[in-house]
């Protein structure tokens, strides 16, 4: 009896302190938006808004052009280029020498292991028995946007994150997220999440894993307009594109019901299409699940669409296969934007639209058209290596590891030899820059007491964490991956890697477009500027003034 007095008296204080503090919040706030929603799309070009632009239906892409703003010329400002440190980027405005994630794995000097960007042994799956669920942003050391909108709004503002990936999910959320959930395949196609967040998925998200939706999308994958009219791609069958197994050649249709025992289960949809539409389903869901916008305490919606970077790893830039999932993307898009005005309202929510990187054109494709690139010779270089490095100090030992385009010196051997650090490193940069194919390198030491301030030294000296990247570090020749010869990929500082899309719309956002120079740091900042909250706490962009009303 006393004990449920005591609640009853607990209820009714909350409620009133909240009520109260409502009013006064409401009444500052009633400018801002319900909701903020940022889509990442998982390696999108810059090019594929205008290349595939008469592709595209009046509800997408083209509504956020037409409604809002189009920041045409925006860019990464650090390398590398890859998912993790760039859904960080996005949502802290700031870069991996501030945030901490400096790859999606990286070689840690504490523990001499390789880490991931989202890993967390501390934590348990929640929704899946295996370890697909220990995860948490806590190797990521500065706030989100969203973050700041939490703490402004005593709580009461909630975050969700969405995606096929958990780093996609995980990192934009941020640490007070009130939940991030991501795809889990093998024979299962539900979306999980950690105790870092809850210890039981919430009801909606039961119902939505029980719905059989997912299992829906196990059919035929054939392009959604004939394949001849797809005049913004190359041919549909040539030596650039991986393709499934299974299937002989990389072309529609595929039947992804036949394929998928051999591809991974679920996963498979992850790689197709589909894999966006399930996230576009999913986050529908969410709206109302998670009661989002629905009050006057302004909610972040964090969905990455990642389907578009695996097709894109698989068939490359310029396939049909990518085209085709652009172009249904848009019909995705479309969906989502016309469930949040029947939702939250016409008006009522904010959206931004950008990338965590772009991708390369596959290199054997381009050196069909005479453009300098190709593919670096890994093994060969590895073996170079080591022989000098045996040579020149008499043991192997000095190199501890080898990852992320940095060589890790093993500080206690060179102490042990006597070597002079700075020595080692400068060494190291004479050999290796005569390599084929290395372009640049450089010293932990130069990046650490030179200021670049052009180039793509700036990018790698915005990407370079003192604390956590190697000694020395070195760039490719411009269009050199080392990668397989089919499909696309990501990381360097140059122009296919770093130009994406910047697009808003909605509530507070100008219509308008610039060619001006807008850098991946700069969304965030624009972010907490509409929202009137303090700017995340290693911020370095700059608000976007001119795309705000
Ligand atoms: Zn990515
Ligand atoms: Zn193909
Ligand atoms: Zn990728």
């Amino acid at each position: 009896m006393i004990k449920n007095l005591v609640y009853i008296t607990m209820v009714l204080a909350i409620s009133f302190s909240s009520n109260a503090q409502n009013k006064v919040l409401s009444k500052e706030n009633t400018n801002n938006p319900k909701l903020v929603v940022g889509i990442v799309v998982d390696q999108m070009r810059y090019d594929y808004l205008t290349r595939f632009y008469n592709k595209y239906g009046e509800g997408g892409f083209k509504r956020m052009m037409n409604e809002g703003f189009n920041c045409k010329n925006n860019h990464f400002n650090y390398v590398p280029t890859y998912t993790g440190p760039g859904h960080a980027s996005v949502y802290t405005g700031t870069t991996p020498k501030y945030h901490g994630v400096v790859g999606n794995d990286w070689y840690d000097k504490e523990t001499k292991k390789m880490v991931y960007c989202a890993g967390d042994d501390d934590m348990i799956s929640v929704g899946a028995e295996t370890e697909d669920g220990k995860m948490s942003p806590h190797r990521m050391k500065t706030t989100t946007f969203a973050d700041e909108n939490r703490l402004f709004t005593q709580m009461r503002g909630k975050t969700i994150g969405i995606s096929v990936k958990d780093r996609g999910a995980i990192l934009p959320a941020g640490h007070t997220a009130n939940a991030a959930y991501w795809f889990f395949g093998k024979d299962k196609g539900h979306f999980i999440t950690s105790t870092f967040y809850m210890n039981d998925l919430p009801k909606w998200v039961n119902e939505f894993n029980a719905s059989g939706m997912v299992a829906s999308y196990l059919k035929s994958w054939n392009t959604l307009y004939p394949i001849d009219t797809y005049l913004e791609s190359g041919t549909d069958l040539n030596n650039f594109e991986g393709g499934f197994k299974g299937k002989e050649t990389a072309t529609f249709p595929y039947d992804l019901n036949t394929l998928k025992d051999q591809n991974g289960g679920f996963d498979l949809l992850k790689a197709t299409a589909y894999g966006n539409s399930i996230v576009t389903d999913f986050a529908i869901a969410a709206i109302a699940g998670e009661q989002l916008g629905q009050d006057n305490f302004t909610d972040v919606l964090a969905v990455s669409f990642s389907s578009t970077d695996y097709v894109g790893h698989n068939f490359g830039v310029n396939s049909k296969e990518i085209e085709d999932t652009y172009i249904r993307l848009d019909k995705d898009l479309e969906r989502f934007f016309k469930a949040l005005d029947a939702k939250v309202g016409k008006g009522n929510y904010t959206v931004f639209l950008t990338a965590d990187h772009a991708a390369v054109d596959v290199p054997s494709y381009l050196q069909t058209v005479k453009i300098p690139a190709g593919y670096i010779n890994s093994s060969e270089q590895k073996k170079m290596f080591t022989e000098f490095v045996t040579t020149t100090f008499g043991t192997a030992d000095i190199i501890e590891n080898v990852s992320n385009n940095q060589v890790f010196l093993n500080r206690a051997k060179i102490k042990e030899l006597k070597l002079d650090l700075v020595d080692v490193q400068n060494a190291i940069v004479n050999e290796i820059i005569n390599y084929p194919n290395i372009d640049k390198a450089y010293t932990a030491t130069t990046l650490s007491t030179n200021e670049f301030n052009s180039g793509i030294e700036t990018l790698i000296q915005k990407g370079f964490n003192q604390k956590s990247s190697g000694d020395v570090i070195f760039v490719y020749d411009p269009a050199f991956i080392s990668y397989s010869k089919t499909g696309s990929t990501h990381g360097s500082g140059l122009n296919y890697d770093t130009h994406v899309p910047l697009l808003f719309f909605g509530k507070g956002i100008k219509h308008g477009a610039t060619f001006k120079k807008t850098e991946i740091t700069d969304i965030a900042p624009t972010m907490s500027a509409l929202l009137g909250t303090s700017f995340p706490n290693g911020s370095i962009g700059q608000p976007l003034e001119f795309v705000l009303e």
